[in-house]
């Protein structure tokens, strides 16, 4: 990947502008949350492995995607919003985006900041981010959602507070706050990223307990790549047992 001119380093870190071209996909930060070598291994070596969990989450993905608009009472339903941040470099669709109406008049100088304001009255977007299992917290799935929210917030210049992750299994949502502590994770996330894929740097496996349930494990090797000396027993095992 090549970023385009305009983009690159300054005296305090990268230069949070990028062009579009350079946009990484928001659903990268829930790997590189989960592991960064995770996220290399997708963007810079385009590996991707299928196992239970990743084809079951796609499927129910898949239920959510294409582009739908719904209205129920005074709320506006939107499926698989496109959307990105330039100040972020990144880019993806949102789920479900959940817009409250409230009345126009309704609408003080206090509150405008969250919403967005038309003809029809006045919206306050919710993002909610569809996940397969069950309710439980996962770091990165609300930095993926703090993300859609930065997103929406930079495209419709307003101040999102809080969205929500569904989970399938237990058909139930979790409420997220993005407070401060949340949208600087997601941001240095967001800016680590991008610095790794444009070092184009792989980073070496660390077995860990985690290993177990990712989808690249078969690729990535984690046990006998994590660090030479594991590569070395691992060569000479092979060497030692003739193959076999
Ligand atoms: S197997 Fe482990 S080290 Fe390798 S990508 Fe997955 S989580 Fe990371």
């Amino acid at each position: 990947m090549g970023y385009a001119a305009g983009w690159g380093f300054c005296n305090h870190g990268l230069r949070q502008v990028f062009a579009e071209e350079d946009l990484l996909p928001i659903s990268a930060l829930q790997h590189f949350a989960f592991c960064e070598r995770r996220a290399a291994l997708i963007l810079l070596e385009g590996a991707w492995e299928e196992n239970f969990f990743t084809a079951d989450g796609k499927i129910f993905h898949e239920r959510s995607e294409g582009y739908q608009t719904e209205m129920r009472g005074d709320l506006r339903i939107v499926r698989g919003l496109p959307m990105r941040s330039l100040r972020l470099g990144l880019m993806g669709k949102a789920d479900v985006v959940e817009f409250q109406r409230a009345p126009r008049e309704k609408t003080t100088l206090k509150n405008a900041s969250d919403r967005v304001v038309d003809e029809c009255g006045s919206w306050l977007p919710f993002p909610i981010e569809y996940k397969r299992g069950r309710l439980r917290h996962e770091e990165g799935y609300e930095v993926q959602l703090c993300a859609q929210a930065l997103c929406l917030e930079e495209m419709l210049e307003v101040t999102i507070p809080r969205g929500a992750v569904y989970y399938g299994q237990t058909k139930r949502r979790l409420d997220i706050v993005f407070d401060q502590s949340l949208r600087q994770r997601t941001e240095r996330i967001a800016l680590q990223l991008h610095q790794m894929i444009f070092d184009k740097r792989v980073p070496v496996a660390r077995y860990e307990k985690k290993c177990t349930g990712c989808s690249l494990f078969t690729l990535c090797l984690p046990k006998t790549t994590g660090s030479p000396k594991s590569a070395r027993t691992y060569l000479l095992g092979i060497v030692n047992n003739g193959g076999n």
